[in-house]
């Protein structure tokens, strides 16, 4: 039988409410990203991310356009938190990262937020993945535990930017079960520039350090063959090579292994500012073949052993929230290994 999700134990010796009340308390003078605003937000102070007391949940469904072992039959449980502590100029989402006046409307209170994980789980999904909740960390902390005590039991995914505090990641230790963090730049200077927010790669990259302390580089998989607990290290390739996805994976070989997994994304498509803009102009395109073929040459020449590579053609449309297409959108890597063996 599958082990059940530590957050169920933390429930059971009454450690995660104690977790919930330090991770509100950050509210107050608001640090729960590196940003360091120090606004109340329990007043509703506004700051950098726009979000105050509440969550802001922008739609939640069934999804299929995550990694396999997170989708199965009955899809990811997305929750997709509106608002962002980023500022990304070819945000994907950008309808409901960039819109704060907006997504006013879609606050929720912490039990319609529970209750929304309950109908996941009620619809068949295998996990909750909480799409960029690192602004709503203490919000979707306290719905986990208000869920927990009436029957939820999947799985939780922190599919995060990774422009996380580590204080908070602690905190989330035996909460989350399976870590999702993007890692977008390998220069602190890219990530000013596209994603407006200082000293990105050194923040992600202590961020991710964390996770790994919490999980190390195991997969574990259920009866089902699907992800229970981990860590995936998803990098997007950006066009003229912006995300230094080389530093990015000798970083992750040298300092956390060759066995952890990692996702390797084809599906950047110039949209937001980067498709308007002239500033940015060099985010304005696709990926070209060649890019992308470049990208998956150093996953070999690097060794990297586990996580899941996007398919190149078609990737563009793989992650918008209305994806519910079944039709598989990754590889996994050992399957590429193998068949590079046998050439
Ligand atoms: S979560 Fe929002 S308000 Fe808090 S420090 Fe980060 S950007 Fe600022």
């Amino acid at each position: 039988m599958d082990k059940q999700p530590s957050y169920l134990e933390l429930l059971q010796t009454g450690e995660l409410e104690r977790r919930v009340l330090r991770l509100e308390a950050l509210l107050a003078r608001c640090t729960v990203c590196p940003r360091d605003c120090l606004n109340n937000r329990l007043e509703n102070e506004l700051a950098a991310c726009y979000s105050g007391r509440l969550a802001v949940v922008s739609s939640f469904t069934p999804h299929f356009g995550e990694e396999p072992a997170l989708v199965g039959t009955g899809g990811a449980g997305n929750i997709f938190f509106g608002n962002c502590n980023l500022r990304c100029v070819y945000c994907q989402n950008y309808q409901i990262s960039q819109t704060h006046k907006e997504q006013v409307k879609n606050e929720v209170t912490h039990e319609r937020l529970a209750e929304m994980m309950l109908e996941l789980q009620e619809r068949g999904c295998h996990n909750i993945n909480f799409v960029s909740p690192t602004h709503f960390a203490p919000q979707m902390a306290r719905a986990v535990l208000l869920a927990a005590r009436r029957g939820l039991k999947l799985p939780i995914v922190y599919n995060t930017n990774a422009y996380d505090s580590v204080e908070v990641l602690r905190l989330l230790e035996g909460i989350v079960d399976v870590y999702l963090p993007d890692l977008k730049y390998a220069e602190d200077e890219a990530g000013y520039l596209y994603s407006k927010v200082r000293g990105y790669t050194e923040y992600a990259r202590r961020a991710i350090c964390e996770m790994y302390r919490q999980m190390g580089d195991e997969l574990v998989t259920g009866e089902d063959g699907l992800l229970k607990r981990g860590l995936v290290i998803r990098l997007l390739v950006l066009p003229n090579d912006l995300a230094g996805v080389r530093e990015s994976l000798e970083w992750i070989r040298e300092s956390l292994g060759p066995r952890v997994a990692v996702s390797l994304m084809a599906q950047y498509y110039a949209t937001n500012r980067a498709g308007t803009d002239e500033r940015y102009i060099m985010l304005s395109r696709r990926i070209t073949e060649s890019e992308w073929l470049r990208a998956l040459s150093m996953l070999d020449e690097l060794g990297m052993e586990e996580g899941w590579m996007q398919e190149y053609d078609g990737a563009a449309h793989y992650y918008r929230p209305d994806f519910t297409d079944r039709e598989e959108p990754f590889k996994d890597i050992r399957d590429f290994n193998r068949a590079r063996d046998q050439v």
